[in-house]
């Protein structure tokens, strides 16, 4: 979700900037723009709506030339999605480009409409340029006008600020949304995501919370939000990144579901000896706390909300350890009660989910025992302001609608209920079951994929669908929930979920030949008791589609259709049951035509609330 690339080179800068933007637009934006300036103060704007390559067109009919520039993909907040709206925004000689809301941005525009400004955007940004303006106006560095303002805004920002008075430097300031420098040779840059700049560099350091930044081509100066210069340490990244590469695959989101089975391996790999889990991530002090863990409080979003529904059904029956699952968004405003020895694990493949990581910081002031991350990318904040994490290295997701960090996700979870289970039962006996099962989950997954074929067809019937219901009972509820979302997302059918038992309290009034019904029926204790919700529909005349058990007793007909999948360990099930699921809603939005690796209105990291 929205993003940010700022320089201060000696050489020309605009098709640095451009290629930044492009390498940010899995994020999920709605249009775009830049601003370069030149050592004598000559500045162009250039913004557009749609996509980066808008600009770029734009881009080779327009003298781009300055060795200092801000450039910005927008996912809009506040004001739809116009030229006008797009980022950087000025006033006068002052340029910004803004991740976040401030969220006090009337009451600023008022005050600023006061003292004579005129606004060009509906957006909140806006605000922003004309207060450091107006602030300049009194004296002092940019970098000191830029702390004074910071008191005045509420909300949340990752922004830079280019003085075109001042060409050779830029001012970024954190709070609450991510900005790394990245550090070159003759020349510095900021960015949301690192990914932006590894064609130029790999050496980083991670903006803190409150931190404002000067960079220039020769230096770099951090003030913390006590006001002192602060040293943060450089990092080196590894990570290669080639955006431009889906290999035999039409869309990312087709490869990262294809590749669950290696990502998979990936993620096992040296974290267990013969049928014994091994976390050496985690450290004594994180071993001593979890012997004292009494409760687990899982916050997340979305696909990773699922996976921790997921979760509290594995921690309960399997470690008999008390577990809650919250949205993060309504955990953070909630006056809630912790429970004693409570251990908070917040999910996100980001790590830079807005919500959840509120979230994380709200449950340091509410006496959890201590914090535990699991996250797919090690330098996220979420991360960062953990007491422990845990990696899913599931690699760069780029489709919007996760999928392997959704499996991914589970593995870690699953390989943590073991451990968890182990510390309190001597026998270690659901630690070796679980450990076993999961060694030949690559292998599972690799069978479903074999039913790609079989999905495909069945996906045709969804073409002219408005919509779906997806059932699933016990551990398969939060998968029937991850299957409706995966649909929504990508294909805009609009699908709901329920926990099959719930059928006869309402939805079952939904049901006839027009509507399908995708029920995820695994061979489990509960499988009897779905049978009899499937018969309920059946004898409404529902359209069935069976995801089940190859040696379930299923028959298909005319208007029930199944597909069989191998038999497998019970405990393997959602993260294998999903996975069927992911290709139906691929190929339905195939059929359908969207733009299914960049779905409208969304974003890959939701760094704004
Ligand atoms: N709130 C700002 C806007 O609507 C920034 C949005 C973003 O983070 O892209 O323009």
């Amino acid at each position: 979700m929205c993003g940010i690339i700022g320089a201060v080179s000696q050489r020309d800068i605009a098709k640095i900037l451009l290629e930044g933007l492009r390498s940010l637009e899995y994020r999920g934006y709605d249009s775009s723009g830049l601003m370069v300036v030149n050592s004598t103060g000559q500045a162009s704007r250039l913004r557009c709506v749609g996509k980066v390559n808008n600009l770029a067109c734009a881009a080779e009919h327009a003298t781009l030339s300055g060795e200092t520039g801000i450039a910005h993909t927008r996912w809009a907040t506040h004001g739809k999605p116009a030229e006008s709206n797009a980022h950087p925004h000025i006033s006068t000689n002052i340029a910004v480009v803004h991740n976040g809301i401030i969220e006090n941005h009337e009451l600023l525009r008022d005050q600023l409409q006061g003292r004579g400004y005129t606004f060009y955007s509906e957006t909140d940004t806006e605000v922003v340029a004309h207060l450091v303006h107006w602030e300049q106006q009194r004296g002092g560095s940019l970098l000191s006008v830029v702390q004074r303002v910071i008191p005045d805004l509420r909300g949340t920002y990752g922004m830079v600020i280019l003085d075109t008075d001042s060409p050779d430097r830029l001012i970024a300031a954190r709070s609450g949304s991510p900005l790394v420098i990245g550090c070159g040779v003759g020349e510095n840059f900021i960015v949301s995501d690192p990914m932006a700049l590894l064609s130029v560099t790999r050496r980083f350091i991670y903006l803190e919370e409150g931190d404002v930044a000067q960079i220039s081509c020769y230096g770099i100066k951090i003030i913390d939000r006590c006001n002192n210069i602060a040293q943060r340490c450089e990092v080196e990244l590894d990570t290669h990144y080639d955006v431009v590469n889906k290999g035999v695959y039409s869309h990312y989101m087709q490869k990262e579901i294809y590749e669950q089975p290696s990502v998979l391996k990936n993620t096992l790999s040296g974290r267990h000896n013969n049928s014994f889990v091994e976390l050496h991530e985690l450290n004594e002090k994180a071993y001593s706390l979890l012997k004292k863990v009494e409760h687990i409080q899982i916050v997340a979003c979305g696909t990773s909300y699922h996976s921790g529904m997921v979760a509290r059904y594995w921690l309960e029956s399997l470690a008999k350890m008390p577990c809650d699952t919250e949205i993060a968004s309504e955990f953070r405003y909630r006056k809630s009660v912790v429970r004693e020895n409570s251990l908070f694990v917040t999910l996100s493949q980001s790590g830079e989910t807005a919500d959840t990581l509120a979230a994380l910081r709200l449950s340091k002031r509410l006496g959890y025992l201590g914090s535990l991350s699991i996250c797919n990318v090690a330098s996220s904040s979420l991360v960062r302001e953990s007491d422990f994490s845990l990696m899913m290295k599931a690699g760069i997701e780029v489709g919007v609608a996760s999928t392997k960090s959704f499996t991914a996700q589970l593995v870690i979870l699953l390989i943590l209920v073991a451990k968890i289970s182990s510390l309190k039962d001597a026998t270690s006996q659901v630690e070796r079951e679980i450990v076993n099962a999961l060694q030949i989950l690559p292998s599972c997954i690799e069978k479903v994929l074999l039913q790609d074929q079989l999905i495909a067809q069945l996906a045709q019937d969804f073409s002219n669908k408005n919509h779906a219901l997806f059932l699933g009972r016990g551990d398969q509820y939060p998968i029937a929930m991850e299957g409706a979302l995966k649909l929504k997302e990508i294909s805009y059918i609009h699908a709901e979920a329920y926990a099959a038992g719930e059928l006869k309290h309402g939805p079952l009034a939904l049901i006839d030949s027009d509507m399908p019904v995708i029920v995820v029926a695994p061979q489990n204790a509960l499988l009897d008791k779905l049978k009899s919700n499937i018969e309920e529909i059946r004898a409404r005349g529902g359209l069935l589609y069976i995801f089940t058990d190859a040696i379930s007793s299923f028959v298909g007909s005319d208007n029930i259709y199944i597909v069989p999948l191998p038999h497998i360990p019970e405990v393997l099930a959602p993260i294998v049951y999903i996975v069927p699921l992911q290709l139906l809603s691929y190929y339905i939005a195939l059929i359908r035509g969207t733009d299914l690796d960049k779905p409208r209105n969304l974003a890959k990291s939701v760094t704004v609330e």
